[in-house]
């Protein structure tokens, strides 16, 4: 994700389904974040510890790029197609292609850019060739627009696990806000797309390619979510 905090707000109660599923999760924030109204590099940083501490996460890095003036530039997909390479996920999650925010614009494309560049052969890239199967588009709280997503995760189970990642974040999403802040607006998008899917909690991906099933007998169990 191009900023800390933007994955704890898309994406943090599907990192907690996907850690009590025992799967191994990771954070790439792309920039550093600053600056911001009331945010400085260590109040970012102290932040960021004291969310991912919450998740419960296997490990998070930052890349150092420019904030504000993100770009997919070779530079930038060429250091992060050498992470994939290493870190081999077989799922990456990012920005929508389609966002009122630059840098997640950016964001969203350098991670397809380098998810391609990732499987390169004859390249001095770090790692080896490697090709993660699906990479998933998380909406930010930015752009007002509600288009239909391919899935939606119950995050029912983790949805106050989430809310304290997303508040440990308070330079950001709570100090100097009003009631009908970012804090609210991201438990009524969760519950909304909650609503949809007939749970409480729920968070939205849009894929540009076609979601299959290798197991369709999890069709049989969407009243019946794993409980963490
Ligand atoms: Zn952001």
């Amino acid at each position: 994700m191009a900023h800390p905090d933007d994955a704890e707000i898309s994406t943090g109660g599907t990192i907690l389904a996907l850690k009590a599923a025992g799967l191994k999760v990771g954070v790439i924030d792309l920039t550093n974040g600053e600056p911001t109204p009331f945010g400085t590099p260590e109040i970012r940083a102290r932040e960021t510890a004291k969310a991912t501490q919450i998740l419960g996460i296997d490990f998070r890095i930052n890349l150092g790029l420019p904030n504000r003036s993100l770009t997919n530039s070779l530079e930038a997909r060429a250091i992060l197609a050498g992470w994939i390479r290493q870190l081999k996920p077989k799922l990456i999650i990012t920005h929508c292609p389609e966002d009122s925010h630059p840098d997640h614009v950016s964001a969203s494309a350098l991670v397809e850019g380098a998810r391609f560049w990732a499987k390169l052969s004859k390249t001095d890239l770090p790692g080896t060739p490697h090709h993660p199967a699906l990479v998933l588009f998380a909406p930010s709280i930015h752009l007002r627009q509600v288009a239909k997503p391919e899935v939606v995760i119950n995050i029912t189970p983790h949805m106050e696990t989430k809310m304290a990642a997303c508040s440990a974040y308070h330079s950001q999403l709570v100090q100097g806000r009003e009631m009908g802040g970012p804090i609210e607006d991201i438990e009524i998008q969760a519950r909304y797309w909650g609503w949809a899917i007939q749970k409480r909690f729920g968070e939205p991906f849009y894929s540009r390619e076609v979601l299959g099933l290798n197991h369709p007998g999890v069709l049989t169990q969407l009243d019946d979510p794993p409980s963490s």
